[in-house]
C-alpha cells in the first residue's frame, strides 16, 4: 500500500540568536492508510515537531522546513501556501492535542464551534450540521449531546472537553488523525476510555493515527508501528510488537531496559537513561547518541549511521545493529 503521509528526509531549521538550530534532520516518516503509528521519544527529542511539521506547523513557530518533501498522498504539500494547507487540515488530516482548550474558543458554545466547522468542510444545510454535531457529541460518548451543544468550553470537564475535540477533528472524518499527547492531562481511568475511543473510531472510520506520546504503555497498546525518535532522527521503527520484543537500537534498549518484561501498563514512562539528550545546536558528532550509548565503538563517535533497513520492515541507524535473528548481534536478544 502507498502511505497517506510520508515525511521524505525532511530537515527544520529554527533561526535563533546564535544561530541556525536543526531541530529536525533528514527525518523519514511514513503513516500507512488505516494504521497507528506511535512516534516515541524523550522530551526534547522532536516527536511533537515531527507531527506538527507534517501539517506544516512549524512555521507559525518560526520554523523553516528547509530540506524535504512532505506528501500527503500523491500532493507534495512541502511548498504549499499557508492558505492552500488549510483546505487539507482538518479535512482530510486532523489534529488533537494534550489541551483541548486549545481547539475552542471559550466566547463560543461548543455547539456553535462544531456546527461551524461541519459547515466549513462539509455540504450540509445549518440544520443538518446541527444534527450531525449532536451524533458526534453522542459518539465521542458525551451524555446529553444536546444540552452540551449549548455549553462553553469552559463549562465542560477535562475529560469531556477532550471527547468534544475528538468530535471536532472526526467532523470531516479525516484520513489520518494526528495526535498529540491526547491523554497525558488525564486521569488514568478517562485516559483508558480515550484510548478505547480512539481505537473504536480509527476502526470506524477506517482512519491512520500518528500518535505522538512518550509513554510506553500507550504506545505498547495503540501502536501498529513504532518510531522512536533521539535528538531530532528516528533512530529505530519497527512493528510495535517487534520493537518491544526485540529492539535493535541501543536507545530503544535503554528505553525498555527498566521496564517489565511481562508487560507496558499505560503510565509507563520512558525510564531516564543516564546522561541529557544533546543540544540541537551543537550535536555531538558521529552518532547522536554515543555520549550515552553502553556499546559505543570508535567508529561510532566519528560518522554517523545511515537509518537502515532490516529485515520485516525494521529499520535502525546504529552501526552495531544487525538482523534481529542473530543471538550475537546486539538487536539479537533481549538485555535487561
Ligand atoms: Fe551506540 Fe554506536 Fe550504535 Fe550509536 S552507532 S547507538 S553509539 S553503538
Amino acid at each position: 500500500a502507498k502511505p497517506l503521509l510520508e515525511l521524505e528526509r525532511i530537515t527544520v531549521d529554527f533561526l535563533k540568536e546564535e544561530g541556525p538550530v536543526t531541530a529536525l534532520s533528514e527525518l523519514s516518516l511514513q503513516v500507512f492508510p488505516g494504521e497507528t503509528l506511535c512516534l516515541v521519544g524523550e522530551s526534547g527529542s522532536g516527536k511533537t515537531l515531527a507531527s506538527k511539521t507534517a501539517m506544516r506547523l512549524v512555521e507559525y513557530e518560526n520554523g523553516r522546513i528547509s530540506r524535504g518533501n512532505i506528501w500527503l498522498g500523491e500532493q507534495d504539500i512541502s511548498t504549499w501556501s499557508q492558505e492552500r494547507m488549510r483546505t487539507v487540515r482538518g479535512r482530510r488530516a486532523a489534529m488533537i492535542f494534550q489541551e483541548p482548550m486549545s481547539a475552542f474558543d471559550p466566547v463560543f458554545t461548543v455547539g456553535q464551534q462544531l456546527v461551524e466547522a461541519i459547515l466549513q468542510h462539509g455540504e450540509k444545510t445549518a440544520k443538518e450540521a446541527w444534527r450531525h454535531a449532536v451524533h458526534l457529541l453522542g459518539r465521542v460518548g458525551i451524555p446529553e449531546p444536546e444540552l452540551r451543544m449549548k455549553m462553553y468550553p469552559g463549562e465542560l470537564s477535562g475529560g469531556m472537553l477532550q471527547r468534544a475535540m475528538i468530535a471536532m477533528a472526526l467532523s470531516c472524518s479525516p484520513e489520518l488523525l494526528i495526535a498529540d499527547e491526547p491523554t497525558t492531562a488525564l486521569d488514568v481511568t478517562v485516559q483508558a476510555q480515550i484510548l478505547h475511543l480512539l481505537q473504536e473510531l480509527k476502526e470506524e472510520y477506517g482512519m491512520a493515527i500518528l500518535l505522538v506520546t512518550h509513554d510506553l504503555g500507550v504506545a505498547a497498546e495503540m501502536a501498529d508501528r513504532v518510531a522512536v525518535m533521539y535528538a531530532g532522527r528516528i533512530v529505530e521503527e519497527a512493528p510495535a510488537a517487534e520493537l518491544f520484543e526485540r529492539p535493535l537500537h541501543p536507545y530503544t534498549r535503554g528505553l525498555l531496559a527498566s521496564v517489565a518484561r511481562a508487560g507496558l501498563p499505560r503510565g509507563t514512562r520512558l525510564p531516564s537513561i543516564e546522561g541529557s539528550i544533546p543540544s540541537l545546536t551543537a550535536p555531538p558528532a558521529g552518532c547522536r547518541f554515543h555520549p550515552r550509548c553502553p556499546q559505543a565503538v570508535p567508529q561510532c563517535t566519528q560518522s554517523e549511521p545511515p537509518l537502515a533497513g532490516y529485515e520485516g520492515g525494521r529499520r535502525a541507524a546504529c552501526w552495531l545493529a544487525e538482523e534481529p535473528g542473530n543471538p550475537e548481534s546486539p538487536g539479537g536478544g533481549w538485555q535487561a
